[in-house]
């Protein structure tokens, strides 16, 4: 956009706490001016307005956990995490946390960090490894998982220069409760994860310091009745958010209601923790296969539960999943995408709604959440059906 300052129109404007039905957007540099009906903001004579017609204005989507796409990792490297981020548009998301299992890759994306330019911006990191229980699966080997420490946990934080955000840990490791607690302490969101631990492991986490949930209900203990589990923990602590991967095939419909009812669109992000092999055909890719929107290791084709490797789902498709269940709202699924994981990861000052003031990140959709153009601080990084315009 050449001029600094510019609008967009459209039939309706979700905030999302707010609405507009038609509404107008005033955008200058980097930032949103004003936004109301079009009787409330004045529009500067010569100023371009795009007009997108029937279509909605939603804040930018936000993804908390996501590892990759288009066969770029971000555990690759600097260039692939750029990658990433410049891809990222085409499905609405307009800030994202490159999730990493290993320690020994945060250089890497630190210093994607200071050198970007276009596409949907990093906020951060999010530290998925390295304190997870290992789901001792055959494939998986013989993977070890190191004992929490306090000193380990600040070498982390000084090599990603202070940006994790999000951390998580498997309340059942030695040393997780002190560790949780140290976590708060930098400013890090502690996450429970990857657990095999009860309702009881998991309260002690939440009272130690936890306030997050990696992907609820997959790979951590469900509810029986007389077992509550962590899922039981998830469903009825008010004081732990919430991630859901909602791309239908990691959690079934029913359960992404109830976590949804139970918690409330203001405490559930919908992430995609997205794989390499989201954006690619289905085919054989080595130590994976790819069928029917669903990755599995190798040998584990026809298997069901717990061998899924990762999603390939994009966040948009996610949301209108979410839009699509009883009892929830398409402005709710929309607040699960935007304000609701910027609150969790300490953005929304900036991002996650579109207020005066705040950063002018913008994903224009259709009913069913097919995105016609997005706009990162104030650019438009992707218009649908001009590809040349991706990260431009
Ligand atoms: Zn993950």
């Amino acid at each position: 956009m050449s001029n600094s300052l510019w609008a967009i129109k459209a039939a309706r404007i979700y905030a999302p706490r707010a609405e507009w039905k038609p509404g107008i957007i005033l955008v200058e540099n980097q930032t949103i001016k004003a936004v109301g009906t079009p009787d409330q903001v004045e529009i500067p004579a010569g100023v371009e307005v795009i007009d997108v017609g029937e279509h909605i204005i939603a804040p930018g989507f936000i993804d908390i956990h996501i590892h990759g796409a288009m066969g770029h990792r971000v555990d690759d490297g600097t260039e692939a995490t750029l990658a990433i981020a410049r891809y990222l548009p085409a499905q609405g998301t307009t800030a994202w946390l490159p999730t990493l299992l290993q320690p020994a890759d945060i250089p890497a994306v630190v210093e994607a960090m200071s050198r970007q330019e276009d596409g949907a911006e990093v906020l951060g990191l999010n530290m998925e490894g390295p304190y997870l229980a290992p789901k001792q699966l055959p494939h998986e080997g013989d993977i070890s998982t190191p004992v929490p420490s306090e000193a380990a946990l600040l070498e982390y934080f000084s090599a990603a220069k202070g940006a994790i955000r999000l951390m998580s840990m498997a309340p059942e490791l030695e040393n997780a409760y002190a560790v949780i607690a140290a976590m708060r302490d930098l400013g890090i969101v502690p996450s429970v994860a990857h657990t095999k631990s009860g309702y009881a492991e998991f309260m002690r986490a939440v009272a130690a310091g936890a306030q997050h949930v990696t992907h609820a209900y997959n790979v951590m203990t469900g509810m029986h009745h007389r077992q509550p589990g962590t899922v039981g923990g998830v469903l009825t602590c008010d004081q732990v958010t919430a991630e859901l991967i909602a791309d239908g095939h990691h959690v079934h419909p029913v359960a992404m209601s109830v976590l949804i009812r139970c918690k409330g669109p203001q405490s559930v992000a919908l992430i995609t923790d997205s794989s390499r092999y989201q954006g690619l055909p289905d085919g054989d890719y080595g130590t994976h296969v790819k069928i029917g929107g669903i990755v599995r290791h190798k040998g584990y084709e026809t298997a069901v539960d717990h061998t899924l490797a990762g999603s390939v789902w994009p966040m948009n498709h996610n949301v209108a999943n979410v839009a699509e269940l009883p009892h929830v709202t398409l402005v709710e699924a929309i607040e699960m995408a935007t304000l609701t994981p910027a609150r969790i990861c300490g953005v929304a000052g900036r991002k996650g709604s579109i207020e005066p003031g705040k950063d002018a990140d913008l994903v224009v959709i259709d009913e069913k959440i097919n995105v016609q153009m997005t706009v990162v601080r104030g650019e438009i990084a992707y218009r649908a059906g001009s590809a040349g315009q991706q990260g431009g």
